[in-house]
């Protein structure tokens, strides 16, 4: 008896989002999706990164600030 392999995907994920569960992936998606319209209080540029919960660092301009756990406002 012939065991078919069943088809792989090979996409690589980014990053380590939700895998299981349609509301919870939807939840993420909609997390990730504010992320990336944060932006700087000190200069306004989108270059923000989170360091740690509630904390982001500007990128362009060097500054830290405390914020909200997703978003910086
Ligand atoms: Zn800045």
């Amino acid at each position: 008896m012939v065991i078919k392999k069943t088809r792989t995907s090979k996409k690589t994920r980014t990053s380590f989002g939700v895998r299981y569960g349609f509301r919870l992936r939807k939840k993420y998606a909609a997390v990730k999706e504010k992320t990336k319209s944060n932006v700087c209080i000190v200069c306004g540029h989108n270059k923000v990164k989170r360091v740690s919960l509630g904390i982001w660092l500007c990128k362009k301009c060097g500054a830290k600030f405390a914020g909200k756990a997703y978003t910086t406002q």
